[in-house]
């Protein structure tokens, strides 16, 4: 039997980019529970514009994969949230639709991608909502609204009908205010989907348990080099502490390929997006031109207007590392530094059961502090490894440092979504 709600709320921090005011919903085990879900996840019937002008009035006319579980779990979809155009960003800022801002302080942003799903989220208009993570952009956000966010293993939630950035790094996963709401949801998504050629058949996610008492967890030196703020280090250090008290063996370990994987994440993932982004041409929905010209400079005018300057400098980046006589000294040079990557995380992972620190250097930055792109590339510096190796990844309120939250990080061995759930319910319980 389905059931119907209306959802008219007042959106100050511009979270959502479309509202579906009447919604229709199922029994199941998210039984009319609002949720919102990020604007590059296709939903048939809802717009979905991926934060870009280029995109604005696309309907698709299907549902990705996890929107269709969530439909059948009887969640109710109540709008599609504000991002970084295409995912690209760490802020909101880039989005077509104007910046979100924090809910807990509106003068800073969200973190981002996925901030409008996170300040939905943070400020209580949404129970739980979806985000993408690619480098971090469910973490990110989760660690500046004070929520909890999952970024499942790859493979593990089916990437059918996700707008793609950069197919090898990224995953949809959830965003919840505690612990509960994000196993609850990330155990209605996960699951095999033939659809999506790097989906896993594996066994259902176990019930969410909480559990601590005598894991290995590691912390590697790097997670707190330099550019991490000093009042953040702290707040994260002293949540190591608590999780040694609750029964965590403390293990400090090195990461020396921390060096090389934000240049490798960077030149991977703009890669893979000058390629994803070559499809769009404006015809059929966007900026269309007014005067019909040549093919190609209709092309260019259409593709020059219709993406935002951080796109554009990605998709010109990402050609250039790819073109012939360039590839081998980029491209090919970070899959190198991607698989020192992965081979860390798997010589760790033979001695600890949990890698964690913080999920951000820093605390929510102002609105338009980081105008400049390298500055805001460098707060990627700890969550993008996780992406790199492909292995799961949340982030679980720790504490404030200068009066805003601040994130800890559990990374786990693949497939271990179980086991970093269950560590962050004891620590969560823990703090309480
Ligand atoms: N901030 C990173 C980037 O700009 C991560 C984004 C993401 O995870 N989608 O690429």
């Amino acid at each position: 039997m389905g059931s119907k709600m209306s959802f008219d709320k007042p959106d100050p921090d511009n979270a959502f980019i479309t509202l579906c005011r009447e919604i229709d919903y199922q029994e199941g085990p998210l039984s009319g529970i609002p949720i919102a879900i990020k604007d590059n996840i296709s939903t048939a019937g809802i717009q979905t514009t991926c934060g870009s002008k280029i995109l604005k009035g696309y309907i698709p006319p299907y549902d990705a994969h996890v929107i269709t579980l969530i439909r059948s779990a009887g969640g109710a979809i109540v709008g599609k949230t504000n991002m970084d155009e295409f995912g690209m960003g760490t802020t909101t800022e880039s989005s077509a639709f104007g910046p979100t801002t924090n809910p807990v302080d509106p003068t800073r942003v969200p973190g981002g991608s996925s901030g409008g799903s996170a300040a939905a989220v943070a400020s209580g208009l949404v129970r739980m909502a979806l985000g993408t993570d690619t480098g971090g952009s469910i973490r990110c956000p989760a660690s500046f609204c004070g929520i909890v966010g999952l970024k499942p293993t790859y493979g593990r939630v089916s990437r059918y009908g996700l707008i793609a950035y950069a197919n090898s790094l990224e995953q949809i996963g959830p965003l919840a205010r505690n612990v509960r709401d994000c196993a609850l949801l990330y155990s209605c998504i996960a699951g095999y989907d033939p659809r999506d050629g790097t989906s896993l058949d594996l066994p259902a996610p176990t019930p969410l348990r909480s559990e601590i008492q005598g894991k290995r967890i590691g912390v590697p030196a790097e997670f707190f080099g330099e550019g991490v703020d000093p009042a953040v280090a702290s707040v994260v250090q002293s949540g190591i502490q608590r999780l040694e008290e609750l029964g965590a063996v403390i293990v400090p370990c090195s990461m020396p390929s921390m060096r090389y994987a934000l240049a490798a994440y960077y030149v991977t993932s703009m890669s893979e997006a000058s390629s994803n982004l070559g499809r769009y041409d404006g015809v059929r929905y966007g900026q269309a031109p007014d005067t019909v010209r040549s093919w190609h400079d209709a092309y260019s005018e259409i593709r020059r207007a219709g993406f935002g300057e951080e796109v554009r400098r990605r998709i010109l980046l990402g050609s250039f590392a790819l073109s012939a006589g360039y590839q081998g000294k980029y491209y090919a040079k970070a899959q190198a530094a991607r698989q020192m990557v992965r081979d860390d995380f798997e010589r760790l992972f033979e001695s600890v059961d949990i890698i964690a620190g913080p999920t951000m250097p820093t605390v929510a930055f102002r609105l338009g502090e980081t105008s400049d792109p390298l500055s805001m590339y460098l707060a990627d510096i700890l969550t993008v490894p996780a992406n790199l190796a492909g292995v799961p990844a949340l982030s679980v309120p720790c504490g404030t440092a200068h009066g805003m939250p601040v994130g800890l990080q559990l990374i786990g061995r693949h497939f271990a979504e179980d086991e970093i759930l269950a560590a962050a319910l004891a620590f969560e319980e823990g703090s309480a």
